[in-house]
């Protein structure tokens, strides 16, 4: 066996969106199924302190960890591919690590020396590594960026000089790269994997394996030259081949012998691995039995990176029910009263996902009121259960007024609002909110708990009373309205222990209608796909299975 922890660094040559994040957690479910205990950190170069203020347009979807740390989604990746739960320790940015520095400085800990990139950043950087080492065998560090970015600079110094303190056998640096196929040529190209090594030995880090991004697998005199050039073995160079599903890298590496070179790298003894839930995972979302269409009714939907974990926990609702779930992303800008039911058609279930702001909300609340009548399953989460709430309230509960004061801050009839005080279970004490509370202070972030009422929708998902789920928000259901709602039909399936906050609403006759203020999202798994989208996909499958039976004459 091993003792000290083992470190893999991953870094990104050539260009972005190689899929970095991907390859880090699918080396981590190879070394899991090893038997060895694994965890990952995320190191990202940009000078927000977390990516919680950031565009999702832009960045991405914010990905939520229990303990309430709004994070980079590559953590996602992580979760869903590995047997962890991260937490705040997994993700540092720039901005995060000099605002400690910058802390300490301040506080005098520097002793009035000058404070420098190196030494004191770059042991700010060993620091938080360090602090992972303590959760795992083995600790997969992914440093986000490409190698030659001027940002991402003082973490690779950071993690060329972690390996001669955790010692050599304990650090491998794994580099993945991108080989092009040239068509006017007929042939891959090594020089960008070729430039983009030497400027990481440039910097001091000689990679031990390399990952090499292309379309089909690299034959061995590709491997040797690119061998040649980046000085490694020629067994040291694997294929990160394109595939269709991301569930099948793990295998794709595997079949290489990628986890048997990294164990002989690392020094690490373990028995065979265990793959068999990978093969048979990959083999179901090769032969679907079945196939439907969710339609996503948002606001970013052009970037479907901002809805990754959705999407994600939407395919695994399919995987547990042996259907290829097709998405169809629309802009609810562009849905009214006259159009929806054109727009919507061909969905088999309707999904309004989480978001901020006003911006399209009339085109959802058409979206909710189509699924609620025309019976077709209906889930919404976070900002897609408060307007499933305005919804009802408007249209069967004749409260005309409702609104969230999100949308309008004097709204006659504030359904969704900002609760002043409500009991934060984690701290254990009572948070007060204002209209005022800067920004990012005010949201209720990461996991709670909820008790979930019986003979329900959520009971039948969950089958348990007591659940916990991720949460990423500001404002609540407001508790004046409640019995109102209720007495109009609305049921409340879910709320904190103390019953102070709503998290489930849903609606009896009909045939799957749930919206949670949760993200159940952030916790599905391939392997163990969420109940709540397991059961929305048999709903929309079931409806399917209805619509194709029914005469078309009655269909219209
Ligand atoms: N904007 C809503 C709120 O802050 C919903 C947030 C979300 O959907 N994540 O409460």
């Amino acid at each position: 066996m091993y003792s000290a922890t083992k470190y893999i660094f991953v870094t990104g040559g050539v260009l972005s969106s190689l899929g970095k994040g991907l390859a880090s957690a699918s080396i981590g479910a190879l070394l899991e199924s090893r038997g060895l205990k694994v965890t990952f950190q995320k190191l990202d170069p940009y000078i927000n302190v977390d990516p919680g203020t950031m565009n999702p347009f832009q960045h991405g979807e914010v990905f939520v960890t229990d303990d309430g740390a709004e994070t980079d989604l590559d953590l996602g990746h992580y979760e869903r591919f590995a047997n962890v739960r991260l937490g705040k320790n997994s993700n540092f940015t720039t901005g995060k690590i000099y605002h400690s520095v910058i802390m300490k400085e301040r506080r005098g800990e520097y002793l009035g020396g000058t404070v420098q990139v190196i030494p004191h950043i770059t042991d700010e950087i060993k620091a938080s590594i360090r602090l992972m080492g303590l959760e795992g065998d083995v600790v997969i560090v992914e440093i986000g960026g490409t190698v030659g970015d001027i940002e991402s600079l003082p973490f690779l110094e950071a993690i060329r000089q972690f390996r001669s303190e955790a010692g050599k056998d304990n650090v491998l640096y794994i580099h993945l790269s991108y080989v092009p196929f040239i068509k006017a040529a007929g042939e891959v190209k090594t020089k960008p994997t070729q430039h983009s090594v030497k400027e990481l030995r440039g910097i001091g880090i000689q990679p031990n394996i390399l990952l090499c991004r292309t379309d089909q697998f690299l034959g061995d005199d590709i491997r040797a030259k690119i061998a040649l050039f980046c000085n490694v073995a020629k067994d040291e160079v694997f294929t990160a081949k394109d595939v269709e599903s991301i569930y099948e890298v793990p295998v794709v590496f595997h079949q290489q012998g990628l986890d048997d070179k990294i164990m002989e790298l690392l020094n690490i003894w373990t028995g065979k691995p265990r793959l068999d839930s990978w093969t048979e995972l990959v083999r179901k979302i090769q032969n679907p039995k079945h196939e439907i269409t969710i339609a996503i009714v948002g606001k970013y939907v052009n970037l479907k990176e901002s809805y990754k974990s959705l999407n994600e926990a939407l395919a695994h609702g399919g995987v547990a029910n042996e259907c290829r779930v097709n998405l169809k992303f629309v802009d609810s800008e562009t849905i009214t009263d006259a159009n929806v039911a054109q727009i919507l058609a061909d969905a088999h279930g309707i999904l309004v996902p989480g978001g901020f702001g006003s911006r399209g909300v009339p085109g959802k609340i058409a979206a909710v009121r189509y699924a609620r009548e025309r019976k077709v399953p209906f889930f919404g989460i976070c900002l897609g259960m408060q307007i499933a709430v305005i919804e009802y309230a408007r249209n069967v509960a004749g409260i005309p007024g409702a609104d969230s004061t999100e949308f309008d801050p004097k709204a006659k009839d504030p359904l969704i609002y900002l609760m002043r005080e409500w009991f934060d279970e984690r701290s254990g004490t009572v948070q007060v909110r204002h209209d005022d509370t800067e920004k990012g202070g005010t949201m209720r972030l990461g996991a709670y708990t909820c008790v979930v009422a019986d003979g329900t929708f959520a009971c039948a998902a969950y089958e348990k009373e007591s659940i916990s789920e991720r949460h990423r928000h500001r404002y609540e259901f407001n508790n004046a309205y409640r019995e109102r709602l209720e007495k109009a039909g609305l049921i409340i399936s879910g709320t904190s222990p103390k019953g102070e906050l709503v998290e489930i609403v849903e609606l009896s006759g009909h045939p799957w209608f749930l919206g949670c203020q949760f993200h159940p999202e952030f916790k599905s798994r391939p392997m163990d796909p969420h109940p709540l989208f397991r059961d929305f996909i048999r709903a929309a499958l079931s409806y399917e299975n209805s619509m194709s039976q029914t005469p078309a004459k009655e269909a219209k």
